[in-house]
């Protein structure tokens, strides 16, 4: 089939790897032909001569994105001629703070206590409620934890309100957690699931460094716990293709922070980590293929970012249980530039591959 993607980053790139072999063609918009993916498919550049959504439509016979910040309006439209999936209710929940925390009540999903703030007023009576500390964030368009602001104290609240610029936003309770773990998962037009294992992941300065797959003591419990959430909120939004969902551990269970209805970076360890990636898995699904299976190939695997410069990335090369994706970007403070997986049979051996990359993890 051809498939369209909204976008030609990263993600649509490795997208565009894994389709290959199972004989799919691709397609992009894109703003400028320095992005990811724009070798790799046919580009419509969006740009004052053309609109670039028609044309990837009119050449696509599906269409999905690589990010939630897309128009619904826009997906509304281009569904009226080419399928668009994950659909218009996936994209619309997920890309509202609020709306996402709504459908985890309607669900019974354990979430941080949170209050929508519309205002300096609202800000101060949602303290009360919510009390301190509590994280305010902007309702749509936060990643890598722009849009943030961490309250300690009564007297941070003007300063916090004036980070927002006047957007509305939502006050959410701190959870004082273990571990930051994310569960991806993928379901099919004729509701089919798999599930990839609960993986752990470190941040520095918001952004994600370190994917651990998958993540040590887990119990069985704790897995099917995670899958039923999962399971209830692809169901709900009639999700097609993957999901991803971002938890906290807490001695109390866990607890979602937040979902993407996309490949996600926690699960680039996939790509030679899994029996299938969550990009090949992502391209089955919307081309009404049968899932993948999603087990590991190896007990221990990591993904690391390169992040803001490459390093010395072809010491990666030698490194006989490491493997390099560099996205052709150029370098830039806090830009994903790159990953390089890990995968090994013996902790032994997977901690001297962890150790000799230490210099991209700050
Ligand atoms: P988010 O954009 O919601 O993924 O937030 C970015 C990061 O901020 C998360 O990965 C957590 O490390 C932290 N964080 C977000 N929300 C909370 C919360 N309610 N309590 C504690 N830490 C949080």
């Amino acid at each position: 089939m051809k498939i369209g993607v909204l976008g030609a980053g990263q993600l649509g790139r490795m997208l565009a790897i894994a389709a290959y072999p199972l004989g799919h063609q691709m397609a992009f918009t894109a703003n400028s032909k320095n992005e990811p993916a724009v070798l790799l498919g046919q580009t419509f550049l969006n740009n004052d001569k053309q609109d670039a959504n028609e044309q990837l439509t009119n050449a696509s016979e599906v269409i999905t994105y690589e990010s939630e910040n897309i128009a619904v309006d826009i997906v509304k439209e281009i569904s009226k001629k080419t399928p668009v999936y994950p659909g218009a209710k996936s994209l619309f929940t997920t890309q509202h703070r609020g709306r996402e925390k709504a459908i985890f009540d309607k669900l019974g999903i354990p979430c941080a206590p949170y209050q929508m703030v519309n205002s300096l007023a609202d800000l101060k009576e949602s303290v009360e409620t919510v009390g301190l500390p509590a994280i305010l964030k902007t309702a749509t368009e936060g990643y890598d934890g722009k849009g943030q602001f961490l309250i300690h104290t009564k007297d941070q609240i003007d300063k916090a309100w004036q980070s927002m610029n006047g957007v509305q936003a939502i006050l959410e309770g701190f959870v004082s957690f273990k571990r930051e773990l994310s569960l991806i998962a993928v379901r099919t037009m004729d509701n089919n699931h798999k599930y990839y294992p609960l993986v752990e992941n470190t941040h520095h300065n918001g952004i994600l460094r370190l994917t651990i797959a998958p993540a040590e003591n887990i119990s069985a419990k704790v897995q099917d716990q995670a899958e039923h959430y999962m399971q209830t909120l692809l169901d709900e939004m009639g999700h097609v293709g993957v999901l991803t969902i971002e938890l906290f551990e807490t001695t109390e269970g866990l607890i979602v922070n937040e979902m993407a209805p996309r490949v996600h970076n926690s699960g680039h360890w996939s790509i030679e980590g899994a029996r299938t990636s969550q990009f090949e898995n992502h391209v089955r699904a919307i081309t009404g293929s049968p899932l993948g299976e999603t087990d590991c190939l190896q007990q221990y695997c990591a993904m690391i970012n390169i992040i803001g410069e490459h390093g010395p990335v072809e010491k990666v090369l030698e490194l006989r249980n490491a493997h390099l994706h560099l996205y052709g970007k150029t370098e830039r403070k806090g830009r994903k530039l790159g990953h390089i997986t890990i995968t090994a049979s013996t902790l032994n051996e997977f901690n001297t591959t962890l150790n000799a990359l230490e210099v991209f993890m700050p």
